[in-house]
């Protein structure tokens, strides 16, 4: 199968600026990339006009969470049956790859085995969704982040609750077991479940470095809930591959992070809190609300911090904390606008982190730019996101999405476009 895109503008993943040009893809790769049109050989290819769109390489979502069924509540995961959080997952992961992120990074499921066996029947063909890396449940400190129960009633949300270095170690163990490939563990805590409590490690040191320590043994990859700037430390000294949230990181931490840059991705998810403080008045999230859960306090630091974080070039990566009723699964293309509006990035610059760092996170070399002997995952944008960033939140303006060389979505505006 061969199929070859002609009259395209290509962003490549790189950062550099738009150039028209052909893409030939056969079988899952890209086997050529052309500039001008004309120069690649037709033979036995199929031609798809994309009528001057955009060709640019599928979206990555760092901080994905598509156990989430666009709640209210972290309780609504507990209260939600298996059975049916199977169905919400395999949904939710149509509705991304439909929105244009081919590639997903898991920041915690939100029960053991939901994200493991929905990966599994996307790698194996049987169900269509992005490429996958499958998380833990969030590990939680009693009182932490996730810890959801109440003294005389037990609730369930998105934690395994250990405590200790005996429990830890026992908890990771299981989780590798059962398949995931990432372990998250919620060293600090959030102000969205108590205020004040973002600033504050709910693990010890201790506890940190026997989790650590037990998950690079067994090979599987650490992320962290890490808002306060302790907590940060205790990620970095512990060689943590993915730190979410760090908007209280100190200058010498920020050295800290600059050190290890090549080794480390982090991500904000600025989208979440902008959202919840600006738009989500209708559930209750009036601005006086939002100013007691210190929200708008949290995003001045966040929009400090990164704006150094992307002067110092350090790997930071737009996404995160959607599936909320205020930030449903599929809209995650907002974050793009708020790293340009918000922390001084270019669009060019927030698109190659989405791609090109997206294919380094998931660790997969061939992954996340068009160019030769890279993996086919493909979109056509029906306009120009380097001049309107806001054009990717429009799902019908992704009006192709390709995933390992297979077309993911309805092709009948494919062919209205031709
Ligand atoms: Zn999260």
């Amino acid at each position: 199968m061969k199929t070859l895109f002609e009259n395209v503008n290509i962003f490549d993943g790189t950062g550099s600026a738009l150039f028209p040009g052909e893409v030939v893809v056969e079988d899952n790769c890209i086997t050529a990339v052309s500039k001008g049109s004309g120069k690649i050989p037709r033979d036995g290819a199929e031609v798809v006009n994309g009528n001057g769109a955009t060709l640019m390489p599928g979206l990555c979502e760092p901080h994905a969470h598509i156990t989430y069924p666009n709640m209210l509540k972290l309780n609504e995961l507990g209260d939600t049956p298996p059975e049916e959080h199977i169905f919400v997952t395999m949904h939710n992961a149509q509705t991304m790859l439909n929105a244009g992120f081919t590639s997903l990074y898991s920041a915690a499921s939100s029960k053991l085995r939901t994200e493991v066996v929905v990966r599994n029947e996307i790698n194996s063909g049987r169900i269509m969704g992005p490429r996958f890396r499958a998380a833990s449940p969030e590990i939680v400190a009693t009182g932490g982040l996730g810890d959801e129960r109440q003294l005389h009633m037990y609730h369930q949300g998105i934690e395994i609750i250990a405590d200790g270095k005996d429990e830890l170690i026992k908890t990771i163990r299981t989780c590798i077991r059962e398949g995931v490939d990432t372990i998250k563990i919620n060293i600090s805590g959030d102000n969205f479940v108590k205020v004040g409590h973002d600033g504050v490690c709910t693990y010890t040191a201790e506890e940190v470095k026997a989790a650590a320590d037990e998950a690079h043994e067994r090979g599987a990859w650490l992320s962290c809930h890490t808002r306060s700037d302790r907590s940060v430390r205790m990620a970095l000294e512990n060689k943590f591959r993915v730190l979410y949230h760090c908007e209280y990181s100190t200058d010498e931490t920020l050295d800290m992070i600059e050190a290890v840059k090549d080794e480390v991705f982090i991500a904000p998810a600025i989208g979440a809190n902008y959202r919840l403080a600006h738009h989500a008045e209708e559930w209750g999230i009036t601005p006086e609300v939002a100013e007691s859960m210190h929200l708008f306090k949290t995003i001045d630091l966040t929009i400090d911090t990164y704006q150094k974080m992307r002067k110092r070039g350090i790997r930071v990566m737009p996404g995160g904390d959607y599936g909320f009723i205020w930030n449903p699964i599929g809209t995650n293309a907002r974050d793009f606008e708020y790293f340009v509006n918000l922390f001084g990035y270019q669009p060019a610059e927030v698109l190659s982190a989405a791609t090109m760092l997206g294919g380094k996170i998931m660790d997969i070399p061939n992954l996340g730019l068009i160019k030769e002997g890279y993996l086919a995952d493909i979109l056509l944008v029906d306009g120009d996101p380097i001049s309107d960033i806001a054009v990717l939140q429009d799902v019908d303006k992704i009006f192709m999405v390709m995933k390992d060389g297979q077309f993911c979505k309805d092709t009948k505006k494919l062919q209205t476009a031709a």
